[in-house]
């Protein structure tokens, strides 16, 4: 028989596959690493369960001891599906403007959501910050993984993502893509793809238009989970040798056309990176190599992404494209 322990036990090791119709006309092979195939749905599951592994080792979190995490999104699943194998409590801090059906996710997997007003400067007592962090002076036995701090962040990806990609293309790789949040991915991959390739392997970051990494001042955009507006310590300023930055009108449609031409439906940070992998691929040859990493999938963005009235309000799709009739079909 071949079973895992605990699903948790299955975070890792996911698959590669070709892009077929958006890489059409370029010389390299594109490949894309599927997050979303991890349990909890996303990449950061990998976070998750090392950074929790390693509070554990060190007496920073105990048993019983309850998780403390301002997210509203994928570190929340990762931390609540890896808590839950270990028996810990998750409480996870997020503004209001986060949807119910994300809220609803994290009660799913027994995590309690704290709901804080966004319309609060950051120094006020009801802020996101200020909530997150008076919980965790007041719950006894509260451990904060702080994602955008944690060494374990990028360590995850230096110890399983850039292992198994060397591996999985048998060393052949020759540019890794990753878009930028907390810097996690594409500082701990690349670091380790250098190191192991002796500096052979280029690595690009991919940044919506706007955002600190490709030399914006933070201001606002639609993707979601990439890009900021201040430096994170997770972001190791010496491995991406460059950032392409990225409209958000490219990201979601390359999303979409992942979905309808590639069956990968996948979310808008994943366009995001693809829209920088095909124009890196553009100035590449048939001897590279190029490795795109998909964060997460589609299902969490139906009401944005994949809704043509949200796209059509940000002049995202022609203003006629939603639905079809009966006799468009027949
Ligand atoms: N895409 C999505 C959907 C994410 O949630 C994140 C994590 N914030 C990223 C991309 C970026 O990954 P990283 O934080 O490792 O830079």
């Amino acid at each position: 028989m071949e079973y895992a322990e605990h699903i948790a036990d299955l975070v890792g090791n996911t698959p590669l596959v070709k892009l077929n119709s958006l890489t059409k006309g370029l010389k390299p092979l594109v490949l894309a690493k599927v997050e979303y195939l991890n349990p909890g749905g996303s990449v950061k599951d990998r976070i998750a369960l090392r950074m929790i592994e390693a509070a554990e080792a060190s007496g920073e979190l105990r048993p019983g001891g309850t998780i403390v995490e301002p997210t509203s999104g994928n570190t929340g699943v990762g931390l609540a599906m890896v808590a839950q194998r270990k028996g810990y409590q998750c409480v996870f801090v997020c503004p209001d403007k986060v949807s119910e059906d994300k809220r609803n996710v994290l009660k799913a997997y027994g995590a309690r959501v704290v709901v804080c007003p966004t319309a609060v400067p950051p120094e006020h007592p009801d802020s996101y910050y200020n909530v997150s962090d008076r919980l965790v002076r007041e719950i006894d036995g509260a451990w904060k993984p702080n994602q955008y701090a944690n060494p374990q962040n990028p360590e995850s990806h230096y110890h399983s993502t850039g292992p198994e990609l060397w591996k999985q293309t048998d060393g052949k790789i020759t540019h890794f893509v990753a878009g930028v949040g907390t810097g996690g991915t594409i500082s701990g991959t690349g670091k380790y793809l250098k190191e192991v390739s002796d500096g052979r392997v280029l690595v690009v970051g991919a940044d919506p238009e706007g955002s600190v990494y490709s030399g914006g001042s933070g201001r606002p955009y639609l993707v979601e989970g990439v890009g900021e507006d201040f430096w994170p310590d997770t972001y190791d300023r010496n491995i991406a040798d460059e950032i392409i930055p990225i409209s958000d009108a490219d990201s979601f449609q390359i999303t979409r056309r992942l979905a309808l031409e590639e069956g990968l439906l996948v979310g808008g940070s994943c366009g995001m990176a693809v829209a920088a992998a095909l124009k890196l691929a553009e100035r590449l040859t048939e001897d590279d190599v190029v490795v795109v990493l998909l964060p997460d999938g589609g299902r969490g963005y139906l009401t944005k992404v994949f809704n043509d009235t949200w796209m059509s309000s940000y002049g995202f799709l022609p203003p006629d494209s939603s639905g079809a009739t009966v006799a468009d079909v027949l």
